[in-house]
């Protein structure tokens, strides 16, 4: 079963406190792409410039990726974003945002993908989201992640998708921004009237919170000592969390669960390395393991 995932395909700049990267790859759909990628097929739908070449392509192929969906604009400049960490890694400020081919992009699902019963719409513009959407056949279960920015941005356009979500993945802030409610549970609770049947709340370093009628499910992160680039962490998250639901073909209240774990696994090693080189040299049997570690961590 495969997993359908639109969102940006980028060009990162990334500062934290004790180094900067220049240029490398990034976009919520290119991180959570290839961490599902270990757990289930899938198709990424986006937009690129004729600066993304064919280096970049081949990473996303090595993991079996599906491109079809990835449209190239001849002459165009691929997404780009800059941005800044302080000592907390959760403290991160947008320096550069430039949409560049996003500006204008139609996505194009292709026409294999649109039955597919597994969607994950990762962090874009709500309205290409949207558009995507409408070119699901069928009744798939759609994951979804936001962020400040589109809510301050698109307030409208993101209410008219939420009501179409199954799942939503958002962060601390950014459920707070939304709910206009400081508490996490009724935050979590106000989001399950918008929409979404599924409010999965990340927390960065302090795990995450999911709520689900009446289930409250928390996971906390898994300790890793040195948090080299958060970049990514949300998106990685989300990917695996969708690709774990589509693997198994169902999202009731045990799959849901474990899926956090995993989804936390996902994003652990993420951190450890910049941009996605540590997804690139990453085996299912390490996240096995890791995962094994995680439950004994938190088991009595
Ligand atoms: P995360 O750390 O999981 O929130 O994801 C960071 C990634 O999201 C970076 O690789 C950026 O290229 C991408 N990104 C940052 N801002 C936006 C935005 N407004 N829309 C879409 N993608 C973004």
């Amino acid at each position: 079963m495969g997993l359908v995932i639109v969102g940006s395909v980028a060009f990162d700049t990334i500062e934290t406190p004790v180094e900067r990267v220049e240029r490398v790859l990034g976009g919520s759909a290119v991180y959570s792409s290839m961490i599902a990628s270990y757990f289930s097929p899938v198709q990424l739908v986006g937009v690129v410039g004729e600066d993304f070449t064919g280096q970049y392509r081949s990473i996303l192929e090595s993991k079996g990726i599906g491109l079809e969906g990835l449209e190239t604009v001849a002459g165009g400049k691929t997404f780009f974003w800059e941005g800044r960490y302080g000592e907390d890694p959760n403290d991160r400020e947008t320096l550069v945002l430039e949409l560049n081919v996003f500006e204008q992009f139609k996505p194009l699902l292709p026409e294999g993908a649109r039955k597919s019963e597994w969607v994950f719409l990762g962090n874009i513009d709500p309205e290409i989201q949207i558009d995507l959407l409408d070119q699901i056949e069928g009744d798939a279960h759609i994951g979804c992640d936001t962020m400040d920015f589109w809510i301050k941005n698109k307030p409208e356009k993101l209410r008219e998708l939420l009501k179409r979500v199954d799942t939503l993945f958002i962060n601390d802030s950014e459920a707070r921004l939304l709910s206009s409610e400081p508490n996490l549970v009724k935050a979590g609770k106000k989001i399950l009237t918008m929409g979404p049947s599924i409010a999965v709340i990340k927390k960065g370093e302090h795990g995450a919170l999911l709520i689900s009628g009446d289930t409250v499910f928390l996971t906390p992160a898994y300790p890793i000592e040195e948090v080299k680039d958060p970049t990514g962490a949300g998106d990685s998250f989300a990917g695996g969390f969708m690709g774990y639901l589509a693997s198994r073909g169902n999202s009731d209240q045990k799959t849901l669960k474990k899926a956090m774990m995993i989804a936390t696994v996902c994003a652990s090693f993420t951190c450890e390395k910049f941009s996605v080189e540590s997804l690139e040299d990453l085996s299912r049997e390490d996240i096995e393991k890791r995962f094994e570690r995680f439950s004994a961590m938190v088991s009595l």
